[in-house]
């Protein structure tokens, strides 16, 4: 009879196994599509500069609209998309996209800086760099005005792959930034190899704050050490006023979160936005 179970038990697991990777490929020629039919979109988000509380740039993340109207967030896509390889392709209209949105906010006497997330394959993909000098030769955008954010697990492995990545970068003119910080297995003296310019504060330490002393005790050291590096401060994830206040105690300069706005379309994103309170 257990034969009989774990023979069972096999079979269901090899139909979903089966399922999964049928609605894999479907995904997979879903986004193929939604490439050919130009249904992704960017939403931005504003980073706030603490001692002025003013915007002082966005951070630029990738929506997905559907013919049928849904709106489909990152974290459901891009694994597919960067397993795929499609996430290059993508990536790439997301550097042209930031960049033109760049240009119409300055058209409008905005001068805003973005944020721009890449994955793991553009960054491993040798011709980053010159696409990244075309994309801002042919829309006039200064390197200057651009954030490149990584992950640290892209730093691990080859670093010295990495730090001649990031160096080709760092030669166009940009910043960069290492997103989700804590939460990999980076010591800040490692970090020190790298020629990064900011780090940003995971939303995981900054939720719980003020009721969690860890997480309090984090945030504080992260910001202290920083500093002491000469590295830029961003905590993202803010959502409320207690978290603002903490922050603003401990000096951290720039602030992402619902607190202050959601991500949002560009047409919503108002004169309003540029001073919060
Ligand atoms: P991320 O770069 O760490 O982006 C921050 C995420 O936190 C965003 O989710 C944002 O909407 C969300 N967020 C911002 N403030 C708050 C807050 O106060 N509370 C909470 N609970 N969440 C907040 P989103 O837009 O769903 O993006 C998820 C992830 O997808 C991003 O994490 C990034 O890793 C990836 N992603 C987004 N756009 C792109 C892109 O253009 N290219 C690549 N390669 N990855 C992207
Ligand atoms: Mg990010
Ligand atoms: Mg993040
Ligand atoms: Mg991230």
């Amino acid at each position: 009879e257990a034969k009989a179970r774990g023979k069972n038990t096999f079979h269901f697991f090899s139909q979903d196994l089966n399922e999964a990777a049928k609605e894999r490929l479907e995904l997979e020629s879903q986004l193929r599509e939604a490439i050919r039919e130009h249904q992704f979109m960017l939403y931005y988000q504003p980073k706030i500069d603490l001692t002025t509380q003013r915007v002082v740039g966005y951070e630029a993340l990738l929506r997905w609209l559907r013919p049928n109207n849904t709106l489909v967030p990152p974290a459901r896509f891009i694994p597919v998309a960067e397993s795929t390889g499609l996430i290059v392709q993508i990536g790439e209209w997301v550097l042209w996209e930031g960049c033109r949105f760049l240009a119409r906010q300055r058209s409008r006497g905005l001068n805003v800086d973005l944020s721009i997330n890449l994955s793991v394959r553009q960054f491993k993909d040798n011709s980053l760099a010159e696409t990244v000098e075309r994309v801002l030769q042919r829309t006039g955008v200064e390197p200057e005005r651009i954030i490149f954010e990584i992950t640290e697990s892209m730093l691990m492995g080859d670093t010295d792959a990495a730090i001649h990545q990031l160096n080709q970068l760092k030669k166009l003119g940009v910043s960069l930034s290492i997103d989700d910080f804590g939460t990999g297995y980076s010591s800040l003296s490692y970090l020190k190899r790298f020629p990064v310019d900011e780090l940003k504060i995971d939303r995981s330490f900054v939720q719980d704050i003020p009721e969690d002393q860890n997480d309090k005790d984090i945030v504080s050291a992260i910001i202290a050490m920083a500093q002491q590096m000469n590295l830029r401060v961003v905590a993202e994830g803010v959502e409320t006023s207690e978290q603002v206040a903490f922050l603003k105690q401990h000096q951290c300069a720039l602030v992402q979160g619902y607190y202050f706005s959601m991500p949002l379309a560009e047409q919503e994103l108002s004169q309003l936005h540029y001073t919060i309170n």
